[in-house]
């Protein structure tokens, strides 16, 4: 059995498929719906405010933010989170537009190159083929 120290309160517990044991992330949602709630009735919230009101931690409230698990919504200060490849503020997720545009982009030029450099190789080695059966 693959037992595991839970990333939230860092007891063991039989790993199924998250970082943390079950009775965190029960507590998890809890958090999650008392922290949506609070933010959807203050509209303008701050992470802070937020951290303050629920008793939700600001570490946490960032971490929902990350994961998208508040949707849309705009945390006053969410400048607290930043963009993991520039350090730009973004609202949520962990990149900003700009660099998920370029990772798309990089991805795209990966793959179109993969492909052509596949296509390149069968193409040069049936081209020595043909040079040896001439022989
Ligand atoms: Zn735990
Ligand atoms: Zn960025």
């Amino acid at each position: 059995m693959d037992f595991r120290n839970c990333t939230e309160c860092g007891k063991p517990f039989r790993f199924i498929a998250s970082g943390t044991c079950p009775a965190c992330i029960e507590s998890d949602e809890n958090d999650l719906r008392v922290v949506y709630d609070y933010v959807r009735k203050n509209k303008g919230a701050g992470i802070k405010e937020a951290s303050d009101a629920t008793g939700v931690s600001a570490a946490k409230i960032i971490r929902f933010l990350r994961d998208r698990a508040l949707g849309t919504i705009e945390m006053a200060d969410h400048s607290l989170l930043r963009c993991s490849r520039c350090d730009q503020p973004i609202p949520r997720g962990n990149l900003c537009e700009d660099c998920t545009v370029e990772l798309i982009w990089q991805i795209n030029k990966r793959v179109d190159s993969q492909s052509l450099s596949i296509h390149s190789s069968s193409s040069s080695r049936m081209y020595t083929c043909e040079l040896t059966k001439c022989r």
